[in-house]
């Protein structure tokens, strides 16, 4: 679960540490950019919140195509072209805004929050949409509230990492080329690196899902949209059923600790990179949370460790999974690793692009789906390592 599915579902008060948009009607045409006056308003938190303060309708968004089309939008204006996924708190369908002919990917979430934190969640995501200049954040085009749901309009990508490597690695029988792995990490590092260094955000849900997949280009997705949130209360409702999750995060000992650091995301990323790496999620599969806790907090520090790999792949793998947080990089220093600098030329970027755009081919005619497979076992190991 990430944030966002946070705030929808406990209602926390939240603080944002990013600057406010002017918080008026939406634009009746659809050609006008609206200003962004964010020196002259107050911020969020300390607005007045109730409806006759605030017309907003929740109903109606603003859709922002590019800053030459933007459209004031209902769900009506919005033709459903099928489900792209299902999560555990919602679906993505595949829609189409009729009058642009625009094709997106809406997020549908289950909401029970009350009407200030649509409101504010709303104004929350219409930041982050006017801001993103990242070429590795998924555009935001637009949100609303249909009774209740939240709908979030993005762009809509060919697939997710999660269901690009199972394919390559469970369907192909190949493995992904260490050039390519490199190149995802420094998308995914670079897009973290911004959210927290621009937004202060910190993801706290990194995971394959979470990475999308087109022919060209590879973009992080779901990430909170406030900066501060107790974390306590996120720990006790997501220990258990978040694998991603770090030792500290799990330790009950450790639990009293204030703040989210952004390290957590780095151990997370840590297990993104060792599953693309190997096909395989490298725990066995829990049977509870004492279970996971035993593995991850009482275990011996998990290492990848597969010969096929290079000694820099290795490295930046097993320094994300450093089981004492203080020891792991944050993300400046780990953007500076060889096995990420080395992704840096456009060489390397036009390489991965033709590679993904091969697996996408062969992924848009697959109709199988794919398990999580756990562990690495060490006979598997040994047969991808002749590959
Ligand atoms: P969880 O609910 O546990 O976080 P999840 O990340 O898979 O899991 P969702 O975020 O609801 O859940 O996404 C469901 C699926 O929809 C994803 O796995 C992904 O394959 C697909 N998806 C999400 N957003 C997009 C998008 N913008 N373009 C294309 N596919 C998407
Ligand atoms: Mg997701």
């Amino acid at each position: 679960m990430n944030l966002l599915y946070f705030i929808l579902v406990n209602k926390p008060p939240l603080k944002l540490n990013l600057k406010p948009l002017n918080f008026e009607e939406p634009t009746k045409t659809n050609t006008e950019k609206q200003p962004f006056a964010s020196k002259d308003i107050n911020p969020i938190s300390s607005r007045p919140t109730s409806s006759t303060s605030n017309h907003r309708d929740l109903s109606t968004g603003q859709l922002h195509l590019s800053d030459a089309k933007i459209y004031k939008f209902t769900s009506n204006d919005l033709i459903d072209r099928g489900i792209v996924g299902e999560g555990n708190f919602g679906i993505v369908c595949k829609m189409e805004h009729e009058k642009s002919g625009t094709i997106m990917a809406v997020k549908r979430i289950r909401s029970t929050v009350d009407e200030r934190c649509q409101k504010q969640m709303l104004n929350e995501l219409d930041i982050v949409m006017r801001e993103n200049t990242c070429p590795h954040i998924v555009k935001f085009f637009g949100a609303l509230f249909k009774e209740g749901d939240c709908w979030i309009c993005m762009e809509l990508m060919d697939t997710s990492l999660d269901r690009f490597y199972k394919f390559v690695y469970h369907k192909l029988h190949q493995c992904i080329p260490e050039s390519v792995l490199a190149y995802i990490t420094l998308a995914t590092l670079e897009a973290l690196d911004y959210i927290k260094s621009l937004w202060q955000i910190i993801h706290r849900d990194v995971k394959p899902s979470n990475i999308l997949v087109s022919r060209s280009a590879i973009k992080l997705c779901d990430f909170g949209i406030s900066g501060q949130l107790i974390d306590s209360i996120a720990k006790t409702r997501d220990a258990g059923c978040r694998p991603y999750l770090p030792p500290e995060r799990i330790d009950p000992l450790r639990a009293t600790r204030d703040g989210y650091d952004v390290r957590s995301d780095v151990w997370s990323l840590g297990i993104t990179i060792y599953e693309i790496s190997t096909g395989y999620f490298p725990f066995r599969e829990w049977t509870s949370v004492f279970d996971q806790l035993q593995q991850i907090v009482e275990g011996p520090p998990l290492r990848l460790n597969v010969d096929r790999l290079s000694n820099n792949c290795k490295d930046f793998v097993n320094t994300c999974l450093n089981k004492d947080e203080n020891q792991r990089p944050k993300y400046k220093t780990l953007l500076e690793h060889q096995f990420v600098r080395k992704a840096t030329t456009s060489q390397q970027a036009e390489n991965t692009a033709a590679y993904l755009s091969e697996i996408v081919d062969g992924l848009s005619e697959n109709t199988d789906t794919f398990e999580l497979y756990y562990y690495l076992p060490s006979d598997t190991a040994a047969s991808f390592n002749s590959r």
